[in-house]
């Protein structure tokens, strides 16, 4: 018997210098983003004032199939890229499934998630067009992170609003923004009309993430030679994080398989995308019949339960009209642990794909993905983030129904952190303090009934 290979990685020379835009083979184009006040459809120009010159360009870019990687951003993808592909054999053994399982193991990234790929890329951007402040929003404060540190790396101040429940239960990614030398605000405050407005009406406000970004767009926008910065949703996101599936696909050919599924957890879309567009355009292109799989919370059911509509990426409405699959940006998820998941919208390229039947996506319950996350953890050794549980959970249900069936599949999902931060939420679950929550469909159709219809 041939000696088990438990790992795959690229040498420094084979990382990716290209991301790829799905964009440009899209059979059907993203409808046009349309401006929050005349619904007009956006030029890239319109983003200048809220985004970089090139990240607003990339965000509307529909005929460039290949994208440089520059340079500087390379590099520094080197610190940490080529991210492992792992056969988890312990998995497999554990569920007596004949799948393949494989994982990508975004974890080992220096601030422990995907999200660095991106904000390495944002940062350096900024950087190359003079602009010397960043602000931003974060939830669970991974993306809070990662800008810290990019920003650290860049020379450039950075300003980040994390939404206050967060701020106060989750204390250690904010100290390791301090540490990266940041500046942290819980939001809503009292530094901008939008958290004013709010805070006015509701003093004991715990905030969200569509009123974070509100205030750091609102500061962004009033502080001269600053830009703000988002950590998933757009499309230049999702783009900078296809690093991720190019890799992947390389590292998939040394295995001599190919994934029948591709899974990820879905937040906003941009571990799902970075993950998935690579191979998915063998489905556009070629005819391949993978199938692509995007874990949500139950909680917070965009894809399954959402609508598609033009809708506003924030909550007071600062963003322009996004054609998206939404629950209503009015929408209160319930307070569940995988913070990076409580988004209300889909990306815009991702919504029209899930239109389209390039992918499905799968609602998990919370208490569901912690005990998938437990059981990776003891079988593969790495304590995932409760974001990442939720692929975990959806590649397992992928794993049994193998079983049951008798079918040897070969699934791929993403790992898009680890959870060393979040070991209080672990402490909730295991001493069976954590519920499942399932919106009724009148709270889904109150907050669906908050969005204006539109026709382009
Ligand atoms: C932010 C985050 C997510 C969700 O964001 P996407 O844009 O949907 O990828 C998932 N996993 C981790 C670890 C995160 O930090």
């Amino acid at each position: 018997m041939s000696e088990k290979i438990k790992k795959y990685v690229l040498p420094d020379s084979k990382v990716p210098t290209q991301w790829y835009n799905i964009q440009a083979d899209m059979v059907n184009k993203p409808l046009p983003f349309l401006h929050p006040a005349t619904k007009q459809p956006l030029k890239a120009e319109d983003l200048f004032p809220i985004f970089c010159e090139e990240c607003s360009k990339q965000e509307l870019n529909q005929t460039d199939a290949w994208i440089d990687i520059p340079e500087p951003v390379r590099e520094r993808y080197k610190n940490w890229r080529c991210t492992p592909l792992v056969r988890a054999y312990g998995l497999e053994k554990a569920l007596d499934t004949p799948a393949h399982i494989y994982f990508k193991n975004e974890s080992v990234s220096p601030v422990g998630s995907h999200k660095l790929n991106s904000a390495m890329a944002q940062v350096y951007y900024c950087k190359e067009q003079g602009i010397t402040n960043i602000t931003t929003e974060t939830g669970a404060g991974q993306w809070g992170t990662a800008l810290s540190y990019a920003c650290s790396q860049f020379g450039i101040d950075a300003a980040v609003y994390m939404v206050k429940i967060s701020y106060e239960q989750k204390p250690y990614r904010r100290s390791m923004m301090h540490v990266f030398g940041a500046q942290v605000t819980p939001s809503p405050s009292m530094s901008t009309r939008a958290g004013k407005d709010i805070l006015t009406a509701d003093p004991s406000n715990n905030g969200s993430l569509g009123t974070a970004i509100s205030e750091a767009i609102e500061l962004a926008t009033q502080t001269k030679n600053c830009r703000y910065t988002l950590g998933s949703v757009l499309n230049h996101v999702s783009l900078h994080q296809t690093v991720i599936g190019l890799e992947a696909e390389k590292q998939m050919e040394m295995t001599g398989e190919y994934p029948d599924k591709v899974i990820a957890c879905f937040g906003g879309g941009s571990n799902f995308g970075g993950i998935a567009f690579p191979f998915m355009r063998h489905n556009i292109l070629e005819g391949k019949n993978t199938e692509f799989i995007a874990a949500e919370p139950s909680s917070c059911p965009k894809l399954t339960r959402g609508k598609f509509e033009y809708d506003f990426g924030d909550e007071t409405g600062y963003t322009p009209l996004l054609p998206m699959y939404t629950l209503g940006h009015n929408f209160q998820p319930a307070s569940i642990h995988a913070g990076g998941l409580r988004y209300h919208g889909a990306g815009v390229i991702l919504s029209q794909l899930l239109k389209d039947g390039y992918l499905k996506g799968v609602d998990i319950d919370q208490t569901e993905s912690f005990k998938a996350g437990v059981l990776f953890a003891k079988s593969e050794g790495i304590i995932p983030a409760p974001e990442s549980c939720h692929a975990i959970a959806a590649t397992i249900h992928e794993a049994l129904k193998c079983k049951a069936e008798g079918k040897q599949q070969v699934l791929l999902f993403n790992l898009s952190g680890h959870g060393l931060i979040d070991l209080a939420s672990y402490d909730r679950y295991l001493s069976n303090d954590l519920q499942d929550y399932v919106p009724s469909n009148a709270e889904l159709e109150k907050y669906l009934a908050q969005v204006e219809p539109l026709q382009p």
